[in-house]
């Protein structure tokens, strides 16, 4: 399965997404973590992200479709995968649908995990990484809303959106995933 994973920041898409990467056998391209391992490596790409992680904007999309195009082309993504983080503006999603359109492998499914803004600042706040604090919470909260919630009808129009319900317990909410992605594996 093809899985496209779109939440705002704090809406616990870590979480599930290790519950379905360990029940599908999917691989799992998570562009936040990749970033962090680049800034952690002190490569060019990486300090040239960290100038944009740290202030909570998103990073040039040049940069981040460069990296998955090289990630989507390693073995381990070929039985399958779950993009989480990516695609988060219009002009990456357009970048995908290219790159998938050109290998013959289209998307299964868009799941967006939902939750209302003011958990979200909440559930950030209590959490302590480096781009935690008030400030650079508000701005990707902000870039959420402005860049990435447009892919909810970018992806509403193809047929492949998927909504669930982010409040809950992990279990609760990993079951009305299960009940999404179960008919659609194979
Ligand atoms: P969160 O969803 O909790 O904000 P992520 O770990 O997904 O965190 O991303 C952390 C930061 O990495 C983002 O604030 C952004 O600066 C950068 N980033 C991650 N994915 C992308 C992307 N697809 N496009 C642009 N920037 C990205």
């Amino acid at each position: 399965m093809r899985i496209v994973f779109i939440g705002p920041p704090g809406a616990g898409k870590g979480t599930q997404a290790e519950r379905m990467i360990e029940k599908y056998k999917l691989a799992h391209l998570s562009t936040g973590d990749m970033l962090r391992a680049a800034r952690d490596a002190q490569t060019e790409v990486g300090k040239k992200a960290d100038e944009y992680m740290s202030t909570g904007r998103l990073v040039p999309d040049e940069i981040i479709v460069e990296i998955i195009e090289e990630r989507l082309a390693q073995s381990d993504c070929q039985a399958g995968y779950l993009l989480d983080g990516f695609p988060r503006t219009i002009a990456q999603a357009e970048a995908l649908d290219k790159m998938l359109g050109e290998k013959g492998t289209p998307l299964d499914v868009v799941l967006e995990l939902k939750v209302p803004e003011e958990e979200l600042f909440q559930r950030l706040a209590g959490r302590g990484r480096a781009d935690d604090t008030p400030d650079v919470i508000r701005q990707r909260l902000v870039a959420y809303r402005d860049q990435t919630s447009p892919l909810l009808d970018y992806y509403g129009k193809t047929g492949l959106l998927e909504s669930v319900d982010g409040l809950g317990t992990i279990e609760e909410i990993f079951d009305r995933i299960q009940a999404i992605l179960d008919p659609k594996a194979s």
